[in-house]
């Protein structure tokens, strides 16, 4: 059986052209980049090269990138180094539908006596950003927003809200993880003074990320130790990782057109053929503005992990909106958020497309889809009890 990959915001797969940039850098050219000799400077190099690439699809300068090892320590380095470059300020806003690498940071926070806001969404996953006026003050170190969902696939307005941020000279982080790659970005006159994204998310490896960080943003560092990344991030470079970032980060700006023209019709067509063929089912966010590659459907009255499991058994992979915490099954904080009723919520599941997708898989999946729902269905509780 092969493989239906439709799971690209969890993690995705590392395309070969990066795959092979990669090799050297493991065992022919294994040099430390800070070392004096030759033989690590060549090492140096390419890490320079990359820092190059990615400031390229940025739209920044190759200063502004630090190398992280992953997206949740951007997050946690934007967050803990903005508060400790401002320790007189004691205010963050954020929202209620982050990703735990931002939202479990704030939660923290907040029990260490910081004053976190969590704005709330509306039932489409949108912001309110006169809410988010009306929070700032000059308490406020750092508003922290996603650019996009990663559950939804809803996007943002983040210049507009970086705008009305710093216009009040407060710090604004964006965890674009779920954006870099898909939509196009361009941080050169952008109010954004801080910026995450992570590698496994556009085809680089695990364990490589990235914190934009604007020039004349104070931050202090979050790992200290030895001088790399110029001081703003210690630790011995993960030299195969970045060099296989700065190589996706190429590939990514080649791509972003068929991104948002034929992965966007696949994910559509998807979409539309199950809505019409699966009976109470519904879109969950804002399809006016939402990622390419993306949709996050709720079949009533079944549990996603029930359709997760009979969707592995085509070879399938997707994900589901709630987790089994507990032995219960609880519904997403996204979908949640967004008021999403409960039954809806639980039999929640994101479809998430890549490059790598193809027309045929699309169709497989259409073709399986209502047989499954259909089945899940006769068993339901829900529905048995409405039928009696
Ligand atoms: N932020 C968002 C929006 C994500 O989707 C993810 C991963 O799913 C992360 C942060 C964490 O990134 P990483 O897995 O690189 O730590």
């Amino acid at each position: 059986m092969t493989t239906i990959y439709f799971d690209n915001n969890a993690t995705t797969r590392v395309a070969d052209e990066v795959y092979e940039e990669m090799q050297p850098y493991f065992r022919d050219l294994y040099g430390n980049p800070s070392s004096m000799h030759t033989f690590g400077g060549q090492v140096g190099i390419k890490i320079r090269e990359a820092r190059e690439r990615v400031a390229r699809l940025l739209g920044c300068d190759p200063s502004e990138i630090i190398f992280t090892s992953c997206g949740t320590e951007s997050d946690s380095t934007a967050i803990h180094g903005t508060l400790a470059a401002a320790p007189h300020k004691r205010k963050v806003i954020t929202t209620r539908v982050e990703h735990p690498a931002v939202l479990a940071v704030c939660r923290d926070l907040e029990s260490r006596g910081y004053h976190v806001i969590e704005l709330g969404v509306d039932k489409s996953g949108r912001l309110d950003l006169n809410e988010l006026e009306r929070q700032l003050d000059d308490d406020t170190a750092l508003v922290t927003i996603m650019a996009a969902n990663n559950e939804t696939g809803v996007i943002f307005p983040i210049e507009r809200i970086a705008e009305l941020v710093t216009d009040r000279g407060i710090v604004f982080h964006t965890d674009a993880v779920q954006v870099v790659g898909k939509i196009p970005l361009n941080l050169s006159k952008s109010p954004i003074n801080l910026l995450s994204l992570s590698g496994h998310k556009l085809h680089a490896p695990k364990g490589v990320g990235v914190l934009y960080v604007k020039k004349g943003t104070r931050i202090a560092p979050f790992l200290l130790g030895g001088h790399q990344e110029s001081g703003r991030r210690a630790g011995t470079e993960n030299v195969p990782g970045i060099v296989g970032l700065g190589q996706a980060c190429e590939l990514a700006a080649a791509s972003l057109a068929d991104e948002n023209t034929r992965v966007k019709a696949l994910r559509d067509k998807l979409e539309e053929a199950l809505l019409n063929t699966c009976p109470d089912s519904r879109v969950n966010g804002d399809p006016a503005s939402r990622l390419p590659n993306t949709t996050n459907i709720s079949f009533e009255y079944i549990e996603g992990e029930a359709i997760l499991l009979l969707l592995d058994r085509h070879g399938i992979c997707a994900s589901s909106g709630s987790a089994c915490t507990s032995g219960s099954l609880e519904p997403s904080h996204v979908l949640r958020a967004m008021g999403v009723p409960f039954t809806a919520a639980h039999g929640s599941i994101r479809f998430s497309l890549s490059r790598y997708n193809t027309e045929e898989e699309v169709d497989f999946t259409i073709r399986k889809m209502p047989e499954i729902i259909h089945r899940l269905r006769e068993l339901s509780p829900f529905v048995q009890s409405a039928r009696r």
